[in-house]
């Protein structure tokens, strides 16, 4: 059971205060950052958690939210499209879901590899929209692989980004990362966080305008933060345990 089956009144009260929490983890990241906290945008990951929830955290001011499914993503966003909110795409995305994503999708976070970008690019010119991407990177991939949970390994990040910036219908935004689970950064987080930092540094040498570092998590957002990441994407602190994993 999850706290969305408490009484409305009961679970708002639950997110304002796990929110609360978060918000004060971020501020008093930031400050030991020597970081501002307007620079640090938090990203409430709503997956899994009903659209009612993402009304509620609306109502407590929550303006961004991320999902990583489109079955699920698309029909919240359609139910909840009164509401001035910004919804970020962070999951593994197959090419046959762009033409859906593009239509509530601000932000791709989770772009890693031309054939993507293509349908990205195809989707969102069809739609007259011009949709956010970030290059996905797996700290843990080798050259020329792909990542347990998708991304491209650091030496790909160039040319990806490149394409992106010159697709038509697309911006390129920045980079995004999880931090690895195995491989020489497991439990490592600011270790690697520090790697996506110096791997953003390079790319704004030739696209000074994608400024967006998206890391960070429940559990390792204050690393993050330390390590100077612009996005955090948070689910588990702010809504509570998903059941299931995902
Ligand atoms: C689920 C998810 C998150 C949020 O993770 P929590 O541990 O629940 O904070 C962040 N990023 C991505 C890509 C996710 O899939």
């Amino acid at each position: 059971m999850t706290g969305s089956a408490l009484p409305t009144g009961q679970r708002t009260a639950e997110l304002a205060a796990n929110l609360a929490r978060v918000q004060e983890r971020i501020a008093a990241a930031s400050a030991a950052a020597g970081r501002r906290r307007e620079d640090v945008t938090l990203i409430v990951v709503t997956k899994t958690y009903p659209a009612q929830d993402v009304r509620a955290l609306a109502g407590l001011g929550v303006r961004q939210v991320a999902e990583n499914r489109d079955q699920e993503a698309g029909p919240k966003a359609a139910a909840l499209a009164d509401l001035p909110l910004r919804w970020h795409f962070v999951g593994q995305l197959q090419t046959n879901k762009a033409r859906s994503v593009v239509r509530y999708a601000d932000h791709v976070h989770s772009v890693d590899r031309l054939r993507l970008v293509g349908a990205l690019s195809a989707a969102a010119s069809a739609a007259s929209r011009q949709i956010g991407c970030l290059v996905q990177v797996a700290l843990d991939a080798e050259s020329g692989d792909r990542g347990e949970r998708g991304g491209v390994a650091p030496d790909a990040v160039a040319p990806l980004a490149d394409a992106i910036a010159a697709a038509e219908g697309l911006r390129l935004d920045g980079v995004m990362t999880v931090a690895p689970l195995a491989g020489p950064y497991a439990g490592q987080p600011r270790a690697a966080f520090d790697r996506l930092m110096e791997i953003s540094s390079r790319l704004r040498e030739t696209h000074p305008a994608a400024n967006m570092v998206s890391a960070g998590m429940s559990q390792d957002l204050d690393e993050a933060v330390a390590a100077g990441a612009t996005h955090l994407r948070v689910g588990t602190a702010v809504l509570g345990v998903r059941p299931g994993l995902r």
